[in-house]
């Protein structure tokens, strides 16, 4: 698979970050997946939209690989899918020829979400992050290239970020403190410097903002809560504070804020409330829904939120019920703005049509059903990891038509789905 130099049009191998001739940036592609709940914004959201009309999508499995070991983690880049085990496996492989194409062992266990990005991977275990270029995989002699190491002071957790050339890590020490740092120049050969940005007692996930390189972030200090913007690209980055009236803590870190334009979803309080709060009116925060314990969003505002006893659908009022011992891992994924897939303790993941819930398909990880860690989306692929090591990719394609059809699809963009699975 080649991609196309934008700016002096020389064609580059499939997983290399930077054009060989004129060393631009390589362009990214449908098929990337690069960080913990797809897109930088943490939406849970992939890249494609699908074209109004198809009512039915059949899910058909395209590969089963096995990790020996927890899976942690899944990414995408340039149509091929990266599966990583917490103790540092990492399997890499193309979906179309189902050919595995690099395997390493990195160390490990790891603490916190990977992330790739321009044919990078960040890998991060308790005291050190560690970066290896993918390009050379596709070679005639396929080579995984390890970059750099770089030592860290405290644990990284969360999900690493990249953003123009730097790398974003939120850390913790014994003592309970959290940081957020800084790496610089990291797709180079050389060892980045590392540098603290700030501290608090309490700090979100990292996200991107709407506007190019800028990292956005909530942090709980002395009972106040402030969203920080920051502009990875300039020489010396400071941030810049939205300090949020009347807020509502504390500031639950462990699920994941998103971003969607200039509006930062999180899940605060003790009734762990999906909140939002609007920056362009001054950072004033409103109650979504209580029991958030784990949300993801399409590009129209929906989201689908996992509740302690159900998943639910708030644009349409509608929620399914768990059965008795049935229990949501992980954060749901959503696909084409209008499917969204959550993984279960036993196997399973139900895909729901988000416009037409509480209607849904199942579909397994393995036959001995171990309970499901990992989701990804990318394209018309849905893969999902269990934690002995299975991963399965499986493709999602309108019942009766091709995928040429669902590539004019793609054109089609801006406008509400109104498509579905087949209800059970
Ligand atoms: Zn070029």
């Amino acid at each position: 698979m080649l991609k196309l130099c934008r700016v002096c049009g020389a064609t580059g191998r499939a997983l290399a970050g930077f054009c060989h001739v004129c060393g631009d940036e390589l362009p990214p592609t449908q098929y990337d997946w690069p960080t913990f709940k797809g897109g930088e914004q943490r939406l849970g959201l992939d890249e494609i939209r699908l074209a109004k009309g198809f009512r039915q999508l059949q899910a058909t499995e395209v590969l089963h690989l096995t990790l020996g070991e927890r899976c942690h983690s899944l990414l995408s880049w340039d149509r091929h899918l990266i599966a990583i085990g917490r103790n540092g496996t990492v399997k890499i492989v193309e979906p179309s020829s189902r050919e595995t194409i690099g395997t390493m062992t990195a160390d490990g266990p790891l603490t916190c979400e990977p992330s790739i990005d321009r044919g990078v991977l960040f890998l991060a275990c308790a005291d050190r992050i560690a970066a290896y270029a993918l390009g050379g995989l596709t070679l005639t002699s396929p080579r995984l290239d390890p970059l750099w190491q770089a030592s860290i002071s405290g644990v990284p957790t969360q999900a690493l970020l990249t953003r123009g050339n730097r790398l974003f890590v939120n850390t913790q020490t014994t003592s309970g403190k959290r940081s957020v740092q800084m790496l610089e120049d990291v797709h180079r050969l050389i060892r980045p410097q590392v540098r603290e940005l700030l501290s608090a007692e309490r700090v979100s996930t990292l996200a991107a903002g709407p506007k190019k390189n800028e990292v956005i972030l909530v942090m709980e200090r002395a009972k106040a809560l402030e969203v920080q913007l920051l502009d990875a690209s300039a020489a010396t980055p400071t941030f810049e504070s939205h300090r949020v009236p009347s807020p509502i803590l504390p500031l639950i870190e462990h699920v994941p804020i998103a971003v969607l334009g200039t509006r930062v979803f999180g899940v605060f309080g003790e009734d762990d409330q999906l909140c939002r709060i609007d920056l362009d009116a001054n950072a004033v925060m409103t109650i979504l829904r209580a029991d958030a314990q784990a949300f993801s969003f399409n590009r129209y505002g929906q989201w689908i939120q996992v509740e302690t006893f159900g998943i639910a659908f708030p644009h349409l009022e509608i929620r399914d019920e768990l059965t008795p011992g049935e229990r949501i891992r992980g954060e749901p994924v959503v696909f084409f703005d209008s499917t969204a897939a959550v993984g279960l303790h036993d196997g399973r993941i139900l895909v729901y049509d988000i416009t037409r819930p509480p209607y849904h398909e199942e579909l397994r990880v393995s036959p001995e059903g171990h309970e499901v860690t990992a989701l990804a989306a990318f394209d018309r692929f849905l893969a999902a990891g269990d934690a002995a090591g299975h991963v399965k990719l499986f493709e999602l394609l309108p019942r009766g038509g091709n995928s040429e059809r669902m590539r004019e699809g793609r054109e089609d963009a801006g406008r509400e789905p109104k498509v579905g699975l087949a209800g059970r």
